[in-house]
């Protein structure tokens, strides 16, 4: 009998899963699935690019997948019952023995007036209003994340006649360190950004934003990137989620309640190899994939379970197409003191988003090809998996 496994959602975490199994199963014993909503991959690391007028890489996943063995079926994943392993679609009931669950995460607490840029529609729309924009019309971006600093840096750079600001509970990048902040607040000088520090921004009104402390903050568009959250899906079946909602997974990215489901990218709660949970981040996405398809091929095959080893090298935070930051982190994110900064950075940041992009549109390139065959493990799998 073949082995069913489902994978759910084909962002940087799905795409990368379902290729490492693809490459290391056997077909004769194996049938992968991937469930994608969009029939294309959206670079999500790239929105705030789309948003300001420039055109991404189309990427059909029938297309990267074709001749891999995987079968992309384009649907919009309703429910998932884990008691009977059957995830309910638009399209019609899928049947699993193992479930990787990777729907990644949308924006959250959006205020109605705000638009936001997680994923490829948000982003279309804001790029529809940036366009309608005339010169000295206010842009304010509420939130100094990385996502934040990256869209205002963009919006700021191509549009250079908008008048743009960005709003941040605390002080601007108060996580990095002293030389990237330095570097932050030279690039935000140059595109001619302000900052609001210290702000809570309370509501958003069609042409402000007004803070906690009734101040008003002139905005014609305001983009909210202060919250991102996962998909309900999980939380309503009986899988242990925690209060984010995230699938609590142990090192091996597999469920702690339901032995045949696996969590990965934004959609998991998952340890690295420190121990401490993982960021939402495709920097994150892509080795949890790993993992749990190498987790997955050893417990069906009888193989060794790799140990964790997922640990960050630095955050790299584009600054428009010209400039960029690279914070050198230690493997559990803290920062070091140093950065690169400028073109190196830009450089090293397009490399990092086209490898990320490359490893999904060549599923099957990277890895020798070991078809490793469900033979007696299918019988581990029937007690352990
Ligand atoms: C503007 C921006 C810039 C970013 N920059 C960086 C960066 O520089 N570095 C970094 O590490 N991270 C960055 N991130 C974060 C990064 O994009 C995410 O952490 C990453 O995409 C998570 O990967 P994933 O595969 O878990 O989820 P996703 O990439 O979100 O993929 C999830 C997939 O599931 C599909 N899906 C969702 N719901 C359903 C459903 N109900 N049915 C079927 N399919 C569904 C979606 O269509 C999508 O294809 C950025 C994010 C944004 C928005």
């Amino acid at each position: 009998m073949t082995h069913r496994i489902v994978v759910l959602g084909a962002g940087y975490a799905g795409a990368n899963a379902a290729g490492r199994l693809a490459k290391r199963l056997h077909p004769a014993d194996t049938e992968i699935t991937l469930v994608n909503a969009d029939p294309e991959f959206v670079e999500r690391v790239r929105m705030h690019q789309l948003a300001v007028g420039q055109d991404l890489k189309v990427r059909r996943l029938s297309d990267v997948f074709a001749g891999t063995g995987v079968q992309v079926r384009v649907a919009r994943v309703a429910a998932v019952d884990v008691e009977r392993g059957i995830v309910h679609t638009d399209g019609g009931d899928i049947a699993y023995d193992t479930l990787v669950y990777a729907l990644g995460s949308a924006a959250s607490g959006v205020p109605q007036h705000a638009l936001d840029i997680a994923g490829k529609q948000s982003a279309q729309r804001l790029r529809a209003r940036l366009d309608d924009l005339g010169a000295g019309a206010a842009v304010l971006v509420v939130g100094g994340g990385l996502t934040g600093i990256e869209a205002v840096t963009e919006i700021a750079e191509a549009r250079p006649d908008l008048d743009v600001s960005l709003a941040v509970r605390g002080d601007l990048g108060s996580w990095l360190s002293e030389k990237a902040q330095a570097h932050l607040r030279q690039a935000f000088d140059r595109l001619g950004i302000t900052v609001h520090e210290g702000v809570d921004v309370a509501r958003v009104e069609k042409t402000c934003a007004i803070t906690a402390t009734g101040r008003e903050i002139p905005a014609q568009v305001t983009v909210w990137t202060a919250g991102f959250a996962v998909h309900p899906i999980a939380a309503a079946t009986t899988l242990e989620v925690s209060e984010t909602g995230q699938i609590v997974v142990d090192d091996s990215m597999r469920s702690v309640s339901h032995p045949d489901v696996y969590a990965i990218g934004d959609a998991a709660l998952a340890p690295g190899a420190s121990g401490s949970p993982l960021r939402m981040s495709c920097a994150s996405g892509v080795p949890t994939a790993h993992q749990a398809a190498d987790a997955i091929v050893a417990r069906l095959t009888g193989g060794q379970v790799p140990k964790n080893k997922i640990g960050y090298n630095g955050q790299c935070i584009s600054l428009g197409r010209n400039d960029a930051v690279m914070q050198w982190v230690t493997p559990d994110d803290r920062p070091k003191p140093s950065a690169l900064t400028g073109k190196a950075a830009v450089r090293l940041k397009e490399f990092i988003c086209k490898a990320a992009a490359w490893s999904v549109s060549h599923p099957t390139v990277m890895l020798p090809s070991r078809r490793r065959r469900v033979g007696v493990a299918s019988a581990v799998h029937e007690t352990a998996l």
